[in-house]
């Protein structure tokens, strides 16, 4: 792990009744995550509220899981940012791969809703990464380079410390398959070349993280690579002792490191 704050965020996808949420949030605040580490959460926008009142006195910091790019107007079904912020959030996602693949978003509105999200003041993980065909067509870094360049649009050099850039192989993700450590950092330090190339000096602060089944079991050795500042969690997240043990890897490859802890 560099010499960043690592980071870990919990994506709860469309998991769970309000009670599942409350007591999810609840369980985390109660036992204390590990100190070193930046620990966020991503409910559904239906349990942002419940799940922020569990959490806002406390370490654990909440997000969403996406945003929409225009501040307020004829948008049904949209959330825009001054929103979240409202709603007690700090952070959001922005192109996860369920979103660009699933719900089929293009690199361009990703870009505008990462720039709407920065812009007003939120933090912000993009998510980006290739697919199988694309991985075994030799297209990864390719690809990890068209979604950040246009994830990053008109993004300020200023608002390089509220980035978090997420590494997520779509083969990887939710199928218990996950990139070798030594493939993992390989993509994300041709990443973090092009966030110096796109931000320049100011890419050096911005943390990478892995995600794509990321486990307790093998969070240590993708954490232990010099450029994976974390993790952005899916499945194991949903699971209190899982989440806990995965955040406890990465502050002790913080510590290790000699990782940043503002
Ligand atoms: C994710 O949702 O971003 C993710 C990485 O999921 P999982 O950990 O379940 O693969």
């Amino acid at each position: 792990m560099g010499p960043r704050r690592p980071f870990v965020g919990g994506n709860w996808k469309m998991h769970g009744d309000r009670a599942r949420a409350s007591a999810l949030a609840g369980d985390l605040v109660a036992r204390r995550p590990a100190e070193g580490v930046d620990i966020v959460v991503f409910p559904p926008f239906v349990h942002l509220a419940t799940v922020h009142a569990r959490t806002e006195k406390s370490s654990v910091a909440l997000g969403a899981q996406d945003v929409y790019f225009e501040r307020e107007g004829a948008y049904t079904g949209e959330i825009s940012a001054p929103m979240l912020l409202d709603a007690g959030c700090a952070w959001t996602l922005t192109g996860h791969s369920e979103r660009r693949h699933v719900i089929g978003e293009s690199d361009d509105l990703v870009g505008r809703k990462t720039r709407a999200a920065l812009d007003a003041g939120l933090a912000c993980v993009l998510c980006i990464g290739e697919t199988l065909e694309e991985r075994e067509a030799g297209e990864t870094d390719q690809v990890n380079e068209r979604q950040l360049r246009a994830g990053l649009h008109g993004v300020d050099r200023a608002w390089a410390d509220r980035l978090v850039v997420a590494y997520e192989p779509v083969w990887a993700i939710g199928t218990g398959r996950t990139a070798s450590p030594d493939d993992a950092q390989s993509a994300h330090e041709r990443i973090r070349t092009v966030l110096a190339d796109i931000l320049g000096e100011a890419g050096a602060q911005v943390r990478i993280v892995y995600g794509g089944s990321v486990k307790p079991d093998n969070a240590a050795d993708l954490f232990s690579q010099p450029d994976i500042d974390g993790g952005l969690i899916g499945g194991a997240s949903l699971h209190t002792d899982q989440f806990l043990a995965i955040c406890a890897e990465a502050a002790r490859a913080g510590a290790a490191s000699g990782g940043v802890t503002r």
